[in-house]
């Protein structure tokens, strides 16, 4: 039970879009806002960006229904605990996929906490770790974060194209960073869709010379115009096969299975392949790794520390996400067109 005395703090119910059971649409709802505590900063959510695990998480993997998805978040402060020390009311603020971890183990201690090997929380259909309330999204007027999970939105920034930052963008930027990528490399980024934009663009700014795969022969223009140096339409084999050991480093996006092994063979003497739009399972023969001494990876999200640098690398070199905004009333429909890959890049959510 509360024990607040500051109306500031006293739980309140918020409208938010949730899925109401397993498979179900995007309907109006609202819940209790868990109790702020010292070092919680409350946010008005303004955008949030549509993640394809929303459509996973409104579905098979959604544990605690009511679900309100979103975990690609700008919002601006409305309240800070007593114990805040980096934010004030009105800072424009960002939240990504997580928000508590354990604080204790060698991945959190490092600021790495997607790695947390006590189970990040994440920031909606996760485990509160003191009450143990389910979290609850970005599509809300409101959230609740610890300071240490809450990011500052650099100045000057075009806050919609932002918002795909915290997911889609540090799930490409940290293992681009952890690969090396920089001038000099050759990248590969398999996958022209939310994750695969920017990580075209993050490549390119990095310093690599980028060639995008698609399977859509209408989307060359678009990737040349993110900043590839070229692309591979990966239907064709010829044109797969013509880059046989042609690169250091492999970003694939691709989220259902595919036959890997053409695309596993243009990478070079111990290159990797990074997943990370994590597949059931891998179609790719253990040859092509041996022949080549080559790896097949994955990565997940990144930590405080790398999301930090991550916005402020963008920030410095103008790097946002395609999006298309939308309002609230529009958010089923565009779970349909995501769930068909029709959209450039990256929908957006306008809660203001
Ligand atoms: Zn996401
Ligand atoms: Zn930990």
């Amino acid at each position: 039970m509360s024990t607040h005395s500051d109306p500031n703090v006293t739980p309140r119910q918020i409208t938010a879009y949730a899925t109401l059971t397993r498979n179900g649409s995007i309907e109006e709802w609202s819940f209790r806002q868990r109790e702020a505590r010292p070092h919680d900063v409350v946010y008005d959510v303004l955008l949030c960006g549509i993640c394809h695990t929303d459509v996973h998480m409104i579905g098979p993997w959604g544990q605690h229904f009511p679900v309100v998805p979103g975990h690609e978040i700008i919002g601006r402060v409305t309240e800070v605990g007593e114990a805040v020390t980096g934010f004030a009311v009105g800072d424009i603020v960002a939240v990504g996929t997580m928000v508590d971890s354990c604080r204790r183990c060698g991945p959190c201690t490092a600021g790495m906490e997607s790695y947390c090997e006590n189970g990040a929380t994440y920031t909606y259909d996760g485990l509160d770790r003191i009450d143990g309330s389910v979290t609850r999204g970005g599509f809300a007027r409101s959230g609740i974060c610890d300071e240490r999970f809450l990011f500052h939105v650099p100045d000057g920034v075009d806050l919609a194209g932002t918002a795909p930052l915290l997911c889609a963008g540090i799930t490409s930027y940290s293992p681009l960073r952890r690969w090396n990528v920089g001038p000099g490399s050759r990248v590969g980024v398999v996958g022209v869709g939310g994750l695969g934009h920017v990580a075209i663009k993050l490549a390119r700014t990095l310093g690599a010379e980028v060639t995008a795969f698609t399977t859509s022969p209408d989307k060359v223009e678009g990737a040349l115009a993110l900043g590839a140096h070229d692309v591979v339409v990966s239907r064709d084999e010829a044109q797969v096969a013509a880059r046989v050991n042609t690169y250091d480093f492999i970003l694939d996006t691709v989220s259902t299975t595919y036959p890997m092994t053409p695309i596993v063979n243009t990478l070079k003497l111990d290159g990797t392949l990074c997943s990370v739009g994590i597949p059931d399972r891998f179609d790719v023969l253990p040859i092509a790794l041996a022949q080549g001494r080559r790896s097949i990876a994955s990565s997940g999200s990144g930590g405080t520390r790398e999301t930090a640098e991550m916005l402020a690398f963008c920030a410095q070199h103008g790097i946002t996400a395609d999006v298309e905004v939308i309002k609230p009333d529009a958010i089923n429909d565009a779970f349909t067109r995501l769930a068909a890959n029709d959209v450039r890049y990256r929908f957006v959510i306008d809660m203001r």
